[in-house]
């Protein structure tokens, strides 16, 4: 049972090291991305509301994204631990969460950070754009998403570190070695 938040700006690979965070502890990985994506591709109203905003690489409105993690987190299979990977995004979602979670009367574990130099991941992420055509991921979203990381939700490490929950990990590398920092990190807080 852990509740965790993997933190790391656009491009530091939170994605692809979440789903196997998720598998390692048996918890559902949860994107807040991934959700936005699945309603714009299945053309739902919540696709419909934030299809700009995403592809011009904004913020969705906390109300709407609050709102979404939420009902999430209410479903049944985050009762044993999940892992939050793109959200909070800003301090405003921070506080949001605090609420959603003492109203569950539960607490976060761990905030993991991946850290990452700001031209690997801008690299990383034109590179993304290659194989997975992303919409949002042309050079001119991907600096606005860096500025938006950098002005929103780069604070949001110093703010966990306060409260003495934050963790960090070198993500350069190969994914694999990123993993096994992860892993070596992880397993004496979540268990395996
Ligand atoms: P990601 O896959 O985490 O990079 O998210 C893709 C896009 O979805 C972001 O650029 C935002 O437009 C939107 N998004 C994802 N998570 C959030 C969030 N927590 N708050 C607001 N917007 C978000």
């Amino acid at each position: 049972m852990t509740r965790m938040i993997i933190l790391g700006p656009p491009g530091a690979g939170k994605g692809t090291q979440a789903s196997r965070i998720a598998e390692r502890y048996g918890i559902p990985a949860i994107s807040t991305g991934d959700i936005f994506r699945a309603n714009i591709k299945a053309e739902t109203e919540l696709g419909q509301q934030v299809k700009e905003i995403t592809a011009s690489g904004g913020l969705v409105p906390d109300e709407l994204t609050n709102r979404i993690v939420a009902d999430r987190l209410a479903q049944p299979d985050a009762q044993q631990g999940f892992l939050l990977d793109g959200y909070p995004r800003n301090l405003g979602q921070v506080e949001a969460l605090d609420r959603m979670l003492a109203d569950s009367g539960v607490q976060l574990d761990v905030v993991v950070e991946l850290v990452v130099d700001s031209e690997e991941v801008v690299q990383r992420l034109l590179k993304r754009a290659e194989i997975e055509g992303r919409v949002d991921d042309t050079e001119e979203v991907i600096r606005h998403r860096m500025e938006v990381y950098t002005e929103q939700t780069a604070p949001l490490s110093e703010a966990y570190s306060e409260r003495g929950m934050l963790t960090t990990v070198d993500g350069e590398g190969e994914i694999d070695e990123v993993t096994e920092r992860l892993n070596a990190v992880l397993d004496p807080i979540a268990g395996t």
